[in-house]
């Protein structure tokens, strides 16, 4: 592992949890909180502080990496934990929350703080989630989701306007607040599936 921060810390143990034997290469006086390397002791992963001046190595066999003073430390793999980051700054532009990560704040719905603005997959997140889920099927789950919502928001937004054109009250059903809300918002629930 190359990385001396908490998050370094975190995927360490990841590994570690699967059975790898892993020690963390710093370049430099570890920077991760004292309850991680707690963490790292209880697990029995060695950190070595000693900075890296190169890396080398064939893929799938050997990853070498130079360190000072002048050794080599030879293993299977190399594990870096890159900050992800939004590839597209249109959320942030559309006035969408953004939380402390950069994800876009979404609640279960998929609904972004700005009406009519949704978000599915990795961009985004509710605050009750640590950290994106980051899986192929809960993007797919998180997108379907979002496109029935749509879907609905749409079906109200026509069906009731047209409703409330024709001079029909608008109270008239349980589902009455949120449609003259105009939409859901993030915290609310949501509309309700049509009764057939
Ligand atoms: C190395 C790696 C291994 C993984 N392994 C697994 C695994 O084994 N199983 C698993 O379930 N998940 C895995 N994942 C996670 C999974 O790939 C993601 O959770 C999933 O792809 C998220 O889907 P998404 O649609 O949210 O985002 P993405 O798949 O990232 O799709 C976003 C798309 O938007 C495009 N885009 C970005 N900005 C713009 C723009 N401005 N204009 C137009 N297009 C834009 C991007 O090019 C990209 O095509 C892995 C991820 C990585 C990086």
């Amino acid at each position: 592992m190359l990385g001396g921060d908490d998050q370094a810390a975190h995927l360490a143990l990841n590994l570690a949890r699967l059975g790898c034997d892993v020690i963390m290469c710093t370049n430099g006086p570890v920077q991760a909180s004292d309850p991680a390397r707690a963490a790292l002791a209880a697990r029995q992963i060695r950190i070595c502080e000693d900075p890296v001046g190169k890396v080398e190595g064939e893929p799938g066999r050997y990853v070498r990496l130079h360190l000072a003073p002048g050794w080599t430390l030879e293993r299977r793999a190399l594990f870096v934990h890159p900050v992800p980051r939004q590839r597209s700054g249109l959320a942030e532009k559309l006035g969408c929350a953004v939380l402390e990560d950069g994800a876009v704040q979404v609640n279960e719905l998929g609904q972004t703080t700005v009406p009519g603005v949704y978000a599915a997959g990795d961009m985004c997140r509710t605050p009750a989630m640590p950290y994106p889920a980051a899986q192929v099927i809960m993007a797919a789950a998180q997108g379907a989701r979002a496109a029935v919502v749509i879907d609905q928001e749409l079906l109200f937004t026509d069906a009731y306007s047209a409703s409330e054109q024709a001079g029909e009250p608008a109270a008239a059903t349980p589902d009455a607040p949120q449609r003259q809300a105009g939409r859901p918002r993030p915290g609310q629930p949501g509309p309700s599936r049509p009764r057939c």
